[in-house]
């Protein structure tokens, strides 16, 4: 369940996700008047650590892999972020996507920082000993800098539950205790939760519904396009489809599939599962994943990597509404151009943050030792994803800005507060 080959998607204008998460915080820096030293403090990650990590492989070679944990800032709590696995992983890559998990935790308001990792790494080829080595490895590596108060990791691109259950298992080794809470998006028999799997796909639901609402868009007049059938991407599409929404087209690195009449989003699933590729669903029309972006279609949920919406293809986008589900997928040129043509934008570090809300939930659950069932979950995550979209609205109303820019202003405006009351020292 997971995407690889970002290259193949639309990415047409290369741009360094560090320059666009960069951007976004000094324009909301100026709007917040913040000073220079707080700039200097929150432009750069508290603490960056690279690793290379050496690994046996089946044929008795030994392989090194470029790995890091990076955290951004831990003002509000132990930082809370993702490890990518992807042959293209790279420092400045994990740099942004901690920054905007600081973001991000801060605008759902859970008590977290924000951090990420990365491993360079084609998990692709990597057999299943292999794999189990190198998430070991990179448990081991990283352990002086995480646990249940420092840093929590949990899975994104790349890395699923089996992937959280042995680093959960070779940390708790360097602790010499079992230690549940250092990462989130374990199994559940593990003390994972229940409902984390489909918990970003969740967050998207809610926030869509409440889009179209606003939009005076009933679900079952509303098509939806899905670009990325990972995790993200196909529980958003289960999940929509499931409340009436036309799930027209989606796509994943093999490209897209579109039938106007609706999809069969289990079909498509199982396909999936079936044979790695979508697109050999077989009741739709193949499209590219360039033409899945600018289809005629109401709502647009770009599941898959940063760089999608480029400057290049947003004034051929459709959609009236977008929901992000992705990090980081549209360049802030594009950005720019699809406000002034009046399409809605529910930012990433909002649409996406059901995923980490849930594992605030796990963590909450393995600490105090008390499992809930699915429905205090999903009463609760509807909760927190509703308040934040409409805390959102309120700040983008009432200062005239846009829901991202509105989403940065509170996102970065808490964590201020924060560093301020603890102060900048030890
Ligand atoms: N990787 C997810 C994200 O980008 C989830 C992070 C988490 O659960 O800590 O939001």
């Amino acid at each position: 369940m997971v995407e690889s080959k970002r290259e193949v998607l639309s990415s047409s204008e290369v741009v360094d996700p560090y320059v666009t998460a960069l951007t976004q915080f000094d324009v909301a820096a100026d709007h917040l008047g913040l000073n220079e030293s707080m700039r200097q403090y929150l432009r750069n990650n508290q603490r960056e650590l690279v690793v290379h990590l050496p690994l046996r492989m089946d044929d008795g070679s030994i392989e090194v892999f470029w790995a890091c944990r990076v955290q951004h800032n831990w003002s509000r709590g132990p930082c809370k972020g993702g490890i990518r696995y992807h042959p293209d992983a790279n420092l400045d890559e994990v740099r942004a996507l901690a920054m905007w998990m600081s973001w991000k935790c801060s605008v759902a308001n859970i008590p977290y920082g924000g951090g990420k990792g990365g491993i360079k790494v084609n998990h692709k080829k990597l057999s299943r000993h292999e794999a189990e080595g190198l998430a070991r490895r990179y448990a081991v590596a990283i352990s002086p800098v995480i646990g249940p108060d420092v840093d929590v990791p949990a899975p994104d691109v790349g890395t699923d539950a089996q992937t959280m259950a042995w680093i959960a298992d070779a940390y708790s080794a360097t602790q010499g205790r079992w230690t549940p809470a250092v990462i989130t998006g374990k199994p559940i028999s593990l003390g994972g939760t229940v409902g984390r799997d489909a918990a970003t796909g969740s967050g998207i639901m809610y926030v869509v519904q409440e889009a179209a609402r606003r939009r005076g868009l009933s679900p079952s007049s509303t098509t939806v396009a899905i670009q990325g059938f990972g995790n993200a991407g196909q529980w958003s599409a289960r999940l929509l489809a499931g409340k009436g929404f036309q799930v027209v087209a989606v796509s994943d690195t093999s490209g897209g599939i579109h039938n106007g009449q609706g999809l069969d989003i289990e079909a498509a699933i199982a396909q999936k599962n079936n044979s790695g590729r979508v697109t050999d669903y077989p009741k739709a029309d193949r499209i590219t994943n360039e033409e899945l972006l600018t289809l005629p279609v109401d709502i647009l949920v770009p599941a898959a990597f940063e760089n999608q919406i480029t400057a290049a293809n947003a004034p051929a986008v459709k959609a009236k509404i977008i929901a992000e589900a992705a990090n980081g997928p549209t360049t802030p040129e594009a950005d720019r151009m699809l406000n002034d043509s009046g399409v809605i934008i529910i930012p990433d570090i909002l649409a996406s943050a059901g995923g980490v809300v849930v594992s605030y939930f796990e963590w909450v659950q393995n600490r105090s030792g008390m499992y809930w069932d699915e429905k205090e979950v999903s009463n609760r995550l509807e909760q927190v994803m509703t308040r934040a979209f409409q805390e959102v609205a309120a700040v983008s109303e009432r200062e005239k800005l846009t829901m991202r820019e509105a989403a940065l202003i509170l996102g970065i405006r808490r964590v201020v507060e924060a560093t301020e009351l603890r102060g900048m020292r030890p």
